[in-house]
């Protein structure tokens, strides 16, 4: 009987086969092929002058010689778990440049930082002001939604590309990176040139297509996780943009759905410190949606420090009440400098400098063919 909830649909870890440095195209194919008429799936990952053979079927049931006698196949890998590259991955991410319009912030491995901003972008004076309340709060990168994933569609939905011009211009100004969310396929090539890392929303974390594409970009992506996933699945969805190519990829929890009705979501700090044991990729709080409700955003910003997040997604407004989308969780920039104090302080008083940090791998694209 199977008592891990997890064991019920379980699919064995992909194997890898590695072709050598000397392969050709021909024999990549003939791989492929060869894997393809024993019903098995495939993926090509091409990095530097390696080219690897990632099988994506469940190959639990072959032999392993059928694999390691395949023509052109130096070595085959089986590994151990289904998220390799989230476990092996940057632990750094920077995200615009440092003689960029908008200027660089890194996170990971260092400072928490604070991202902050409004929910909804909602004119250009209104991100303008925001833009300089959070920089002079100590935010080092504004965030702000132009296509909002709304629960009504009654509801704003954004300014769209309008917002995103926006926000860059605010960007520039005040010299801070830009993140904003992409809910489908065709917001990326608009949004490109306006941001300096694209967010996925909760509600898009199983969206594999968008994700996919996302992987094919090469800015970094903020990855939020889904009200109902689980950290393997958040984990797995990472995978999705790494095995893509895109090593640049940032965790957030934001709260998942409980039973609880006080507050908006149930925030739940143990992922951060899963997280911070299963993979390098750098992991932000965001107190605003897990909550829902401004009081509170202040006491969980200090726990998510203190349990190791790299940093804070937060939902600021100059005038938090008349926020367009929720203003019941913005808070004002006085509040948010408060919290950027809080952080640095609760950084420094644990030493979490001193704790163990993993190497900081680099961030090499991968192409994928
Ligand atoms: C947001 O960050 O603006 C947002 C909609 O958050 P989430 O996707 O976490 O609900
Ligand atoms: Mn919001």
């Amino acid at each position: 009987m199977c008592e891990d909830f997890s064991c019920s649909n379980q699919v064995s870890p992909p194997m890898i086969l590695s072709l050598g440095k000397r392969t050709t195209q021909e024999s990549v194919e003939k791989v492929v092929r060869r894997l393809l008429e024993n019903g098995l799936e495939s993926q090509v990952v091409v990095s530097g002058d390696i080219t690897l053979v990632v099988v994506t079927s469940d190959a639990e049931a072959i032999a392993g010689h059928f694999f390691s006698q395949l023509e052109g196949v130096e070595k085959v890998v089986k590994l151990t778990n289904r998220t390799p590259l989230a476990a092996d991955s940057c632990a750094v991410v920077n995200i615009g440049k440092i003689d960029g319009p908008r200027g660089r912030l890194s996170i990971g491995g260092g400072q928490p930082v604070v991202i902050a901003g409004p929910c909804s972008v909602e004119s250009k004076e209104h991100i303008f002001q925001t833009a300089e309340a959070v920089r002079n709060a100590g935010a080092k990168a504004v965030r702000g939604g132009a296509y909002k994933p709304r629960t009504s569609p009654y509801d704003f939905q954004g300014l769209g590309l309008d917002g995103l011009k926006f926000m860059a211009e605010a960007g520039e100004k005040f010299k801070l990176p830009v993140i904003s969310e992409v809910m489908a396929i065709e917001h990326i090539a608009s949004a490109e040139p306006y941001v300096d890392m694209f967010q996925v929303g909760a509600r898009n974390m199983y969206n594999y297509e968008l994700l996919k594409e996302l992987g094919r970009q090469s800015k970094p992506v903020l990855l939020k996780r889904a009200m109902s996933a689980t950290i393997d699945e958040l984990l797995q969805s990472a995978e999705y943009i790494l095995a893509s190519g895109n090593l640049q990829v940032v965790l957030c929890e934001r709260g998942i759905r409980t039973f609880e009705t006080r507050v908006r979501n149930t925030l739940d700090l143990s992922a951060v410190a899963v997280l911070k044991s299963l993979t390098n990729l750098p992991v932000l709080v965001d107190p605003s949606h897990a909550t829902g409700k401004r009081d509170y955003v202040r006491a969980l910003s200090r726990a998510a420090i203190a349990c190791g997040a790299d940093g804070l997604v937060i939902e600021s407004h100059c005038q938090p009440d008349k926020s367009v989308s929720d203003a019941a969780q913005a808070i004002t920039p006085d509040t948010l400098k408060q919290i950027v104090l809080d952080s640095a302080a609760i950084y420094q008083a644990l030493n979490l400098r001193d704790q163990d940090k993993p190497v900081v791998s680099s961030c090499e694209p991968v192409v994928l063919r």
